[in-house]
């Protein structure tokens, strides 16, 4: 059986006239792993990428039970009736391993799934944070050419994705949560540095005020880590749940945006840069792990250094020397 091959300028075309399906496709092309079809996606983003570079791109990221998909329902379902049309993508690489929540997941954004004005993607469920950060900003390609001008990129609050996502949008948002007094749970130092907004989210009920107080003191915390060198994130509270203070966060991050003025440009120039590093990392080492004359060698120099009759350094040199060879 032969296997259907991807019109690209039909899909393009699809793209452009803003079809969700085709949409829905060109993502599922820019994720597949296959030579031919990263072959194809290329072609695809080459002829889109005109068509792209013009949405807010936001990301968002947070603890499991921050709230994410509750905020982006609520901040997503605001943004169509005030007429944008919005796209969430994720970064989520824990489900790789667990298979577990699925970021992104549409049940988990009920309202903003059923909007015609909305386009929500789950994250993909196999890969690399490489492989997955590449086919994110891959896909906000395809979203930005489909008319999208909001792309919200959510992300959970583990290892390296948060930096992932950082490299990848204009402005970044951070859901966190005040418990059990002043106490601000799961933010790590790293991530206030990337943050451009932070919203103390659930502060509703009980939790109220000592949301605004968390507020407060991570506010006047951020300022001093800041030192002036640099704009220091805006700390707000927001019940997502309830649907206050969303207005605020979204009036935040558009003010971010605006403040970066020319920087903006520059910004996702930079971006560019550093993906190309990162993508000419991922295939380089996706070329030498599965290149045949490197996987013979290597299961020689396994052997060897099992048996003692060879150094590491030296089996290393052996498979590059193999592979060197192989590679024109
Ligand atoms: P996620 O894991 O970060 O996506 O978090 P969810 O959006 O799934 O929310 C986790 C739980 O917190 C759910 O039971 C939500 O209903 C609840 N939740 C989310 N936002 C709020 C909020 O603003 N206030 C309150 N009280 N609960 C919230």
């Amino acid at each position: 059986m032969t296997r259907p091959t991807v019109d690209v300028e039909a899909m393009a075309a699809g793209v452009r006239e803003h079809s969700p399906a085709w949409v829905a496709r060109a993502i599922t092309l820019v994720e597949s792993t296959r030579r031919d079809h990263q072959v194809l996606a290329q072609r695809l983003i080459a002829a889109l990428t005109p068509d792209g570079g013009r949405s807010h791109r936001i990301g968002i990221s947070g603890v499991p039970g921050a709230g994410k998909s509750t905020f982006i329902d609520a901040l997503g379902s605001m943004l169509t009736a005030a007429g944008h049309r919005v796209a969430v993508l994720a970064v989520d690489p824990s489900s790789t391993r667990t298979r577990g929540s699925i970021l992104g997941d549409k049940t988990r954004m009920a309202r903003l799934a059923n909007d015609p004005a909305a386009f929500v993607r789950p994250s993909p469920t196999a890969g690399t944070l490489g492989g997955v950060a590449k086919a994110t900003r891959e896909a906000i390609v395809v979203v930005e050419a489909a008319g999208y001008d909001i792309v919200i990129v959510e992300t959970v609050g583990v290892g390296q994705s948060e930096t992932a996502v950082a490299d990848m949008v204009d402005s970044f948002l951070l859901l966190a949560l005040a418990r059990t007094g002043d106490q601000l749970q799961g933010i790590k130092k790293g991530i206030l540095e990337i943050a451009d907004v932070i919203a103390i989210n659930k502060a509703d009920g009980p939790h109220a005020v000592e949301a605004k107080a968390a507020a407060r003191e991570l506010g006047g915390a951020l300022r001093l880590l800041r030192d002036g060198s640099s704009r220091a994130a805006s700390v707000l509270t927001c019940s997502a749940l309830e649907g206050t203070g969303i207005d605020e966060v979204w009036a935040q991050l558009v003010a971010h945006r605006e403040s970066l003025g020319a920087e903006l440009v520059e910004r996702r120039r930079r971006q560019q840069v550093g993906w190309m590093w990162a993508m000419a990392r991922e295939t380089v080492l996706a070329r030498f792990t599965t290149d045949p004359a490197v996987r013979e060698t290597g299961r020689d120099v396994e052997r060897r250094i099992l048996d003692g009759s060879l150094t590491p350094a030296r089996a290393v040199e052996l498979l590059l020397g193999s592979y060197d060879r192989m590679t024109p």
